[in-house]
């Protein structure tokens, strides 16, 4: 009888072991109290922020056995997203060239080009500067035929674009350290993306990277960036979540430096609600990064769809952070292309890339004259 109960003890002691451990596995671990606060506070700011997009199947970073991809070639995928900008921006430069086409240019077509330019996001400066300058060509050279005004307006266009401004990656390092790029922008812009997408560029062109995820607010961020490593064999450094975004950015470039990687690239949170706090974090991960090598690049990420809401982002991080190149997203979401040369305006500095689809290698080096031939068609 006593063997029975030892026993009957015994079984209530194991399967009451196993339940516990079943229900330990199956719950999720909840982040601390503040991050918590965080996370809610990021879904009120952000409420449409949409789910990180991968076109494989990985799971956040973890899969043991992801195949190392080769990222297309910059040739290769130039081809492609010209004709991809050409798709989007086509319906701008048609109505630009109709008004040109016309055989009487009066007072009511100038304006007329004035508007298409505006609605396009041109802002005001730049379409004035632009139409006054077509405007005396016209006139001047006694421009009469729709080929030669469609050859002025493409000049103009070119000009007010800009063929002089330095448009390549600052990614190059000194003293044999590696390249430091710190990448930042609001959330939903398509920052982790083009982190994951310069990674590719750069693997592609031979050169060794390592990812920092010094976005430690949003946990899905860090697996994101991770994912996108794996995929080219490129290693991710990442902090706890909630954690400090600066120590981050830090064992990032000391891992790059360790290892003798020519570039760090530094994905940061967007998710900021004054301006206080966004100088406070930005300076802070610059500085801390600085103490072991420089920043050679500051690109900020900016959603082309967004129109005005996107200049008032390049405003505030301009004002913060010494901005040294632009990111323009989702140009392939929006027929609105004018919003490049608006945004140069803003910051004076050149835009360097332009996001033209979701996919892994939709990511295109900006070129003026590219730019306005798909325009123009
Ligand atoms: P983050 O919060 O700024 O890091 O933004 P994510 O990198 O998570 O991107 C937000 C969403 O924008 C994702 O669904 C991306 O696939 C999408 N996205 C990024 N760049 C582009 C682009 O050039 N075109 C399109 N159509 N979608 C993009």
């Amino acid at each position: 009888m006593t063997l029975l109960l030892i026993c009957i003890a015994a079984a209530v002691v194991v399967l009451g072991g196993g339940i516990a451990l079943i229900v330990a596995r199956g719950r999720r671990e909840l982040p601390p109290p503040d991050v918590l606060e965080a996370i809610t506070e990021e879904e009120i700011e952000h409420p449409e922020h949409p789910e990180p997009h991968l076109e494989d199947e990985t799971d956040g970073g973890s899969t043991a056995t992801t195949t190392i991809e080769r990222p297309e070639t910059a040739q290769g995928r130039l081809v492609r997203l010209r004709a991809r900008l050409a798709r989007s921006q086509g319906s701008l430069g048609k109505g630009l060239l109709a008004v040109l086409g016309r055989a009487d240019l009066d007072d009511a077509a100038w304006e007329e080009l004035e508007d298409t330019l505006l609605a396009a996001d041109v802002g005001v400066g730049p379409t004035t500067d632009l139409v006054d300058a077509l405007r005396t060509r016209v006139r001047v050279e006694g421009i009469d035929d729709p080929e030669r005004a469609k050859a002025a307006l493409r000049e103009e266009l070119v000009a007010l674009v800009g063929t002089d401004l330095d448009r390549t990656l600052r990614a190059t390092g000194t003293d044999g350290k590696p390249g430091v790029v710190l990448v930042v922008g609001v959330n939903g812009t398509g920052k982790t993306t083009t982190v994951g997408r310069l990674a590719r560029v750069l693997v592609a062109d031979g050169k060794s990277v390592v990812l920092g995820a010094a976005d430690t607010f949003r946990a899905a961020a860090a697996d994101q960036l991770q994912t996108w490593g794996e995929r080219v064999g490129v290693d991710t450094l990442r902090g706890a979540e909630g954690g400090d975004p600066a120590s981050v950015a830090y064992e990032a470039v000391q891992s790059g430096i360790a290892s003798g990687t020519d570039v760090v690239l530094v994905d940061t949170a967007g998710r900021l609600h004054t301006k206080a706090g966004l100088m406070d974090e930005l300076g802070k991960v610059k500085r801390v990064v600085e103490k072991q090598a420089p920043v050679t690049e500051v690109l900020l990420v900016i959603d082309a769809t967004t129109g005005q809401n996107g200049l008032t982002q390049a405003r505030v991080f301009g004002e913060v952070v010494d901005v040294t190149g632009i990111v323009l997203t989702k140009l392939d979401g929006t027929a609105k292309g004018g919003i490049v040369v608006a945004v140069q305006r803003e910051l004076g500095v050149p835009v360097k890339f332009v996001g033209l689809g979701e996919g892994a290698d939709d990511l295109a080096p900006f070129d003026a004259e590219e730019f306005v031939d798909a325009l123009l068609g």
